[in-house]
C-alpha cells in the first residue's frame, strides 16, 4: 500500500500483530534441530529416524490439545487456519450430504463478519445447495444470541462463528454459542485464529465440536496450524487432501516435523504467558487510546468495548482517509484492516457489518499490538498519528 521502495531502508514500528506474529526466538530454537540433524519422516516406523520426529510431534500434539482442554488426538495438523477452516465448514458439509447414513440436514450458519476463508467456503456450499444463513451483528461487532437462536433449528447442521474477529478484536459469547448448537443437534465450529493463547478456550466447556488454529498468529512458524475434530461425539468429515492416511484419514501428507514443533512450542508459550499478557496489553491499549482520545478530536474506536481482545484497537479517524494516513506515517506498520483484501481499496465489509458508513470505514485503521510492542513505540505511535491527522485535516480539500 505504501512505497515499497522508498521506504525500505527504515524499519517502522510494527503494529499489525493480527496479520501476523514474528516467530518467538524461543520457538525458533525449539524447531531448529528439526531442519537438520533430527530430519526424520514422523510416519516412518522402522527406525530411530522417525520414532524421534514421531515422538516429538506427539508432544506438539499434546501441547496444543492442553491449551484448548482437547485430547491430543483431536488435534489434525493443517497448514494453518485456511486450510482448517475449509476442511472443518466443506469436509462436514459434505461427509453429511454424501454419506448414505448421514443427516437431512441443509442448513449452515454464520455471520458477516467472518474471516474470508468461511465466508467463501460456506459460499461454496450455496452454490452446491446448501441453505445458508448470514447472521448481521450489532454496532458492536457481536451476533445477537436471540436471533441465533431463532436460526438454528433442527435443519441445521453446522454453525461457524468466529471466537475473536481480526479486525475489530471483538469476543464472541463461545458458550452460549455452543449451548444453542448443542440443544438444537447442531455442530459448533470456531476459527480461533485470533483467540488462542490470549483468552481462555476449553473445547468442552463451550461445547465446541471443531476449533481452527493458526500458528503465525500466536507467534508461531507460518504454514501451519490445526484442527480440532471432537472424539465424543465423534464428528466425521470429508477430507480435502486423500493419500498417505496421515492425520486419521483427514489430511494425508507428510508432516513437516519443525512446523509441528514450532506450532506447539508457539501455543504453549502464549498459554503460559497469556494472563501477564492480557495485562500488559490491556494498559497498552488504553494508552493508546486515551493518547490519541487527547491529541485529537473526531477520533472514535470500533467494536465493543469490553468484549475485546486487548492487543487490537480499530480507529476511525473522522475526515482523513485511512490509506492516506498510512502512506504519510512510514514509520508505522499498521493496515486497514485484513490482510487479505488490503490491495483493494473496498472500505472493510468488516466495519461496514458494525453500520460504519463508507466513507467512516474508508477512515479506519486497525492498530495491532503483540508481545513485542514496547511503551516507547506506543508512545511514538500516538505523537506520529497525532501529527498525521492534523496535517491531513488541515490540507486543502481536493488536493
Ligand atoms: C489469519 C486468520 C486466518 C487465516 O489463517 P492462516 O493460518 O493464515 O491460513 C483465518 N481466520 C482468522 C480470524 C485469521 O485471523
Amino acid at each position: 500500500m505504501q512505497n515499497k521502495k522508498a521506504n525500505r531502508s527504515i524499519k517502522p514500528i510494527y503494529l499489525d500483530y493480527q496479520a501476523t506474529t514474528p516467530t518467538d526466538p524461543r520457538v525458533v530454537k525449539a524447531m531448529l534441530p528439526f531442519f537438520s540433524e533430527s530430519f526424520g519422516n514422523p510416519h516412518s516406523v522402522d527406525h530411530a529416524y522417525g520414532w524421534e520426529a514421531e515422538e516429538v510431534v506427539d508432544k506438539a500434539r499434546q501441547q496444543i490439545a492442553d491449551v484448548i482442554g482437547a485430547d491430543p488426538r483431536e488435534i489434525i495438523f493443517t497448514s494453518g487456519a485456511t486450510e482448517s477452516n475449509n476442511l472443518a465448514i466443506k469436509g462436514l458439509a459434505h461427509f453429511l450430504r454424501d454419506n448414505p447414513r448421514g443427516s437431512p440436514r441443509n442448513r449452515i450458519i454464520t455471520t458477516t463478519i467472518e474471516h474470508k476463508c468461511v465466508l467463501e467456503s460456506v459460499n461454496r456450499l450455496e452454490r452446491e445447495g446448501f441453505d445458508v444463513i448470514r447472521l448481521p451483528v450489532d454496532a458492536m461487532g457481536l451476533v445477537d444470541m436471540e436471533a441465533l437462536s431463532k436460526a438454528v433449528t433442527e435443519e441445521t447442521v453446522l454453525v461457524s462463528i468466529m471466537a475473536v474477529n481480526n479486525e475489530i478484536g471483538v469476543i464472541q459469547h463461545l458458550s452460549r454459542i455452543g449451548e444453542i448448537c448443542k440443544a438444537a443437534g447442531a455442530k459448533f465450529h470456531t476459527d480461533a485464529a485470533q483467540a488462542v493463547g490470549k483468552i481462555p478456550l476449553d473445547v468442552n466447556k463451550m461445547q465446541i465440536d471443531l476449533m481452527s488454529i493458526s500458528g503465525h498468529k500466536i507467534y508461531g512458524p507460518k504454514g501451519i496450524g490445526a484442527l480440532y475434530v471432537r472424539r465424543r461425539p465423534r464428528i466425521r468429515l470429508e477430507p480435502l487432501i486423500d493419500g498417505g492416511g496421515q492425520e486419521r484419514g483427514l489430511r494425508s501428507g507428510t508432516l513437516a516435523t519443525p512446523l509441528c514443533v514450532g506450532l506447539g512450542a508457539a501455543a504453549q508459550y502464549a498459554n503460559e504467558e497469556m494472563f501477564g499478557e492480557y495485562d500488559r496489553l490491556s494498559s497498552l491499549s488504553r494508552r493508546f487510546q486515551e493518547g490519541l482520545k487527547a491529541g485529537l478530536v473526531g477520533v472514535s474506536f470500533n467494536g465493543d468495548p469490553e468484549q475485546r481482545i486487548p492487543g487490537n484497537l480499530n480507529v476511525t479517524f473522522e475526515d482523513v482517509s485511512g490509506v492516506e494516513l498510512m502512506k504519510s506515517i512510514p514509520g508505522l506498520a499498521l493496515s486497514m484492516g485484513s490482510a487479505c483484501t488490503s490491495a483493494d481499496l473496498d472500505p472493510s465489509y468488516v466495519l461496514k457489518a458494525l453500520g460504519l458508513n463508507e466513507s467512516q470505514a474508508l477512515s479506519s485503521l486497525r492498530i495491532g499490538l503483540g508481545r513485542f510492542t514496547k511503551e516507547e513505540e506506543v508512545d511514538q505511535a500516538i505523537d506520529l498519528l497525532i501529527k498525521a491527522v492534523g496535517k491531513l485535516r488541515s490540507a486543502p480539500r481536493g488536493s
